[in-house]
């Protein structure tokens, strides 16, 4: 292996150290441009979760003694350093996760806003005052942080996957143990090594990788653990859920998605390409809330999907690092499997290619944007959340189809709609069964707009104050004069 002389290898976070695991056991972490190891990361085993567990407890019982004010000081010294640092952290995160440099340090200062808000946001964690039925009685509801934190996150997004749960943590008091993601692990070792630089109490926060079933396994259940937080994939999202169900864990999980978009027979067809193409391949269409169904009004469906296509093939597929890229490899090569295997059954089921459909090259996980028109009910794609750069249409004639068929899905992550009519508008905002809908518009999700699904995209939020509830008990007292 030859590891890259500017990307590092990963060690655990214990204490407020870097350290490598007990076992010295560690993983490759390859580059999806290339497909070549560029560094290792540390694979922690149990003693490693023992130490990093004690340590999240006495961090929690540190944290929590802070007054907010004062957190929310240390949690935007944090913020600063990431943007100071922010060239750094997303050449890293290119590198490892393959996403164009433009992408990966736009995620890196939203991080940044993100965490900023959050720590404002503690400084607001109010409790109530409630009259009482008796004047000698005090009633109180007390807002108290939850305990420590396990978090467990993906590689799509690898930093900010992590700021909506560390940051709603942090803000209400709460310690944070999270397992980041194996494939791209030095992005989030460079975000909580500015919150060590800010100043946060050993413990406060904590990083680990290793086998993500033996780390959760062992995490969920164990006592110091007080909730537990999840963004991925449906079918793991409903394990850990079911879990922490046993624990009687507190848990919010953020899980995959299918997102509809519906173009009625009035949208602008040149916004809607504009809006949902440009969405469709950021990251790659690795994204939980990337457009994937696109329902297109009969009426526009042929000039929509010449569009497409000529967005699709105006694009620069090539290494995140060199200047120019707009569309980067996948982040795996389980991607690029799954990419054929979607590519496949569209066929089969008699959906035409319009432009892409194959991979690109042998080295690195390149994969051509495509755009799939004709689309059958029953294609995989539109079954199926791609996760990938698959741009899949099929035509309505009445916008109550269009609506049923987003709503035929088990999930319920985002939405996107086009059209001028406000009638429409409001109409699709009611019936669309969805956690975000975003109309006339690409997605835009700030920090103070909830964040989060229905159906079996998940629970819970990670955005607006709805996030910061999610990390609080509420304890009701009452006090006597005597
Ligand atoms: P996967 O479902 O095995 O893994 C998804 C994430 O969950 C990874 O980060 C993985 O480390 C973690 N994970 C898996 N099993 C776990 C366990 N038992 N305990 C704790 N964490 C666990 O597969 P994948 O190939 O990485 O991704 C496949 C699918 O996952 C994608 O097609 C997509 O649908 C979904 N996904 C969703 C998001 C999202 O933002 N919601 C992000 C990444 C992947």
């Amino acid at each position: 292996m030859t590891p890259s002389s500017n990307y590092p290898n990963t060690q655990l976070l214990i204490d407020g150290q870097w350290v490598d695991a007990i076992g010295g056991k560690t993983l490759d972490v390859v580059n999806p441009a290339t497909g070549q190891p560029i560094g290792k990361v540390a694979h922690a085993g149990k003693a490693d979760l023992d130490r990093a567990l004690a340590s999240a407890q006495r961090g929690f019982d540190k944290w929590k003694n802070i007054p907010a004010n004062q957190r929310a000081e240390t949690m935007r010294r944090a913020a600063g350093l990431i943007r100071e640092r922010a060239d750094s952290i997303a050449r890293l995160l290119t590198q490892e996760q393959g996403k164009p440099l433009v992408e990966a340090k736009g995620e890196t200062m939203a991080a940044a806003d993100i965490i900023e808000w959050f720590a404002d946001e503690g400084r607001r964690v109010y409790g109530r005052i409630v009259p009482s039925r008796n004047l000698s009685a005090q009633q109180l509801v007390l807002k108290e942080p939850l305990g420590p934190v396990a978090a467990f996150t993906p590689w799509n997004f690898p930093i900010n996957q992590i700021v909506r749960k560390l940051g709603a943590a942090l803000a209400t008091g709460c310690s944070f143990l999270v397992k980041a993601p194996e494939e791209t692990p030095a992005s989030p070792a460079a975000l909580l090594q500015a919150f060590v630089d800010a100043g946060v109490p050993p413990g406060t926060v904590g990083l680990v990788f290793g086998d993500p079933a033996e780390i959760s396994s062992y995490l969920i259940p164990h006592p110091i653990i007080r909730k537990v937080t999840f963004t991925g994939s449906t079918p793991v999202g409903k394990q850990l859920a079911a879990l922490a169900g046993q624990h009687m864990k507190r848990v919010t999980m953020e899980l995959g998605g299918h997102a509809p978009v519906i173009v009625a027979e009035d949208a602008d067809v040149e916004l809607a390409v504009k809006a949902s193409g440009a969405a469709k391949f950021r990251n790659a269409g690795q994204v939980c809330i990337s457009p994937t169904r696109f329902l297109v009004h009969n009426s526009l469906k042929a000039d929509f999907a010449k569009a497409m296509v000529a967005h699709a093939e105006k694009l620069k597929l090539g290494d995140g690092l060199a200047e120019g890229t707009t569309l980067g490899p996948l982040a795996n090569p389980r991607r690029l499997a799954a990419m054929s295997k979607i590519l496949d059954d569209a066929r089969a089921t008699g959906a035409t290619v319009a432009t892409g459909g194959e991979r690109i090259g042998d080295a690195g996980n390149f994969f051509a944007p495509t755009v799939l028109t004709d689309v059958s009910l029953e294609a995989d794609v539109f079954n199926n959340e791609p996760f990938g750069p698959i741009a899949a249409i099929r035509g309505f004639d009445r916008i109550e189809e269009a609506i049923a068929e987003s709503n035929r899905l088990p999930f319920g992550l985002a939405g996107y709609a086009f059209t001028k009519s406000i009638r429409t508008a409001h109409l699709l905002s009611q019936q669309m069964e969805v956690g975000m809908l975003w109309i006339n518009q690409p997605a835009t999700p700030s920090p103070e707009m909830p964040f989060g699904g229905v159906k079996d995209s998940g629970y819970g939020s990670e955005g607006g104050p709805e996030a910061l509830e999610g990390y609080l008990t509420t304890k009701s007292v009452s006090i006597m004069d005597v």
